[in-house]
Formats: C-alpha cells, sequence, structure tokens
C-alpha cells in the first residue's frame, strides 16, 4: 500500500470517527432523551439520580383535576424522597388545571397513553430540555376509574366486577399518573405515589406483600363498597436492597439506560 493511499484511510477513518462522535452527542442522546420521555418507565433513572446527571434540578410538575389535589404529607414525602436519592434540588408546582371535562369517567386499556397524551399537551408547563435546563416529572392526579383489560364489564362504573382498578400508573420515563379518586383510603396515597417513583427510576414489582413495589398494593378492594378493602397497611419506603440500587444509581457514570 502506497503512503499516500494510506494516509487518505487515515483521513476518512478520522473524519467517520468524529463524524460519529458528534452525532451522538447532537443526534443520537437527544433523541434517546426524546423517545424515553414518551415511551420507557426507567429509562431515565440514572438522568433523575446519578451525580454525574447534567441535570442539576428537578422539577416536579403535578397537575390535578378539582377536588384531587394531593396532601401535603405526599408532597412533602415525594419531594423528600427525591431529594434524597438524587442529591438534585427538586422544585414541585401544583396546578389545579385539568377540567373535569377533559378527563372521562372510565379509560379503557391502552386509551390511557391517547388521553394522557392530550392531557400533557393541553397542560404540561414544563418539559425536559435535551441537555441543559431541568429534568421533569410530570404527574397527574385524577378522578377517573382505568380498566387495564379491554373487556365488557357489566356495572363496570360501580366496581361491581371483582376485577381490580388501578390506582396508579407509570406510563413513560417521566409520567405517572395517581387515579386519586379510586384510592379507598388517604394514608395510601404515598405509597402508592412512591411505588410509582420506583417504577421511575426502573424497579419491577415484586411479590414480597410488605415491599413497597407490591403490585398488590395496586389491588385495592374486592368490592364496591369501603368494607371491601383487602389492604389496611401500606408500606411507606423503599427496602434495604432497594435503596442500596438507588444510592448505587446515584454513583453511576451509565446515565443513559440504553441496554435496560
Ligand atoms: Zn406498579
Amino acid at each position: 500500500m502506497s503512503e499516500s493511499v494510506l494516509k487518505t484511510l487515515v483521513i476518512y477513518t478520522a473524519t467517520l470517527v468524529i463524524a460519529v462522535a458528534l452525532a451522538s452527542v447532537l443526534i443520537l442522546i437527544p433523541a434517546y432523551v426524546h423517545y424515553g420521555e414518551i415511551h420507557i418507565p426507567g429509562s431515565y433513572n440514572a438522568l433523575y439520580l446519578s451525580k454525574y446527571s447534567p441535570y442539576k434540578t428537578i422539577v416536579v410538575e403535578i397537575d390535578y383535576q378539582p377536588g384531587m389535589e394531593p396532601t401535603p404529607k405526599t408532597i412533602e414525602a415525594l419531594q423528600q424522597q427525591i431529594e434524597m436519592y438524587s442529591g438534585k434540588e427538586v422544585l414541585v408546582y401544583l396546578d389545579q388545571d385539568i377540567e373535569d371535562d377533559e378527563v372521562p369517567a372510565v379509560i379503557y386499556g391502552y386509551d390511557i397513553i391517547k388521553i394522557t397524551s392530550m392531557l400533557q399537551e393541553q397542560n404540561r408547563d414544563y418539559r425536559t430540555g435535551w441537555f441543559g435546563g431541568n429534568i421533569t416529572l410530570y404527574i397527574l392526579y385524577l378522578d377517573t376509574i382505568w380498566q387495564q383489560e379491554d373487556q365488557d364489564y357489566s356495572n363496570r362504573m360501580h366496581a361491581a366486577s371483582t376485577k381490580p382498578y388501578s390506582v396508579g400508573v407509570t406510563y413513560a420515563a417521566d409520567s405517572i399518573i395517581i387515579f386519586k379518586g379510586s384510592l379507598p383510603q388517604n394514608d395510601m396515597e404515598t405509597t402508592i405515589l412512591l411505588h410509582e417513583l420506583g417504577h421511575v427510576w426502573g424497579f419491577g414489582h415484586t411479590n414480597e406483600s410488605s415491599n413497597i413495589m407490591n403490585a398488590e398494593f395496586e389491588v385495592y378492594r374486592n368490592g364496591p363498597s369501603p368494607d371491601d378493602v383487602v389492604e389496611t397497611w401500606y408500606p411507606k419506603d423503599f427496602s434495604p436492597a432497594q435503596k442500596e440500587e438507588l444510592a448505587r444509581l446515584h454513583e453511576t457514570m451509565h446515565i443513559l439506560a440504553l441496554f435496560n
């Protein structure tokens, strides 16, 4: 191989490497951040928690329907938990933005995605910057019932079926819904919100009844009356193993969960 050919090859290779590096920074990472925002619970976990995250402030926006406002105790617990594990400044904004006529009385199956995208479009004020700005968490407090399965329930409005309703859901990297009208007891609210925060931080469900990530806490009654409440005690904190994982995420340098 002649020297000039080799030189050309080196120049082409170097150009290619630089182009790929630039594309990763300018296109790939912002695209990922944008994609995660829409699709993947847990994919922002290290962006929220890592001390190497480019974001120094977490903005929590809570929009609620009239009468569905979170309790001060729950807001305090949320803020305290996020501050503790992220080491970042946490700003919480509360807005009674959601009008009753924006939300159907019952939401079925995957309609939840369509309806909440619309609610976000109309009401969300803070969004995550694509490197720079703040990272945001969006929480909706709704007065509706979410029937996860597309089945035909008779008496569906009155919980006569033994099918459980969900009291909370995390449906994107940065978006939570609390179905406050479905909560059987007020003291469950903090537990449900921290459970959903656990999903935002990448936790799946466990089967231990005393664990905050137990899915059973999303099942709240087996009939229509308050006497049918099946849980009377709710965990209010993460387990030691989960706390360890959150501390690990704080130390992690892998701020994009590309291989989750
Ligand atoms: Zn869950």
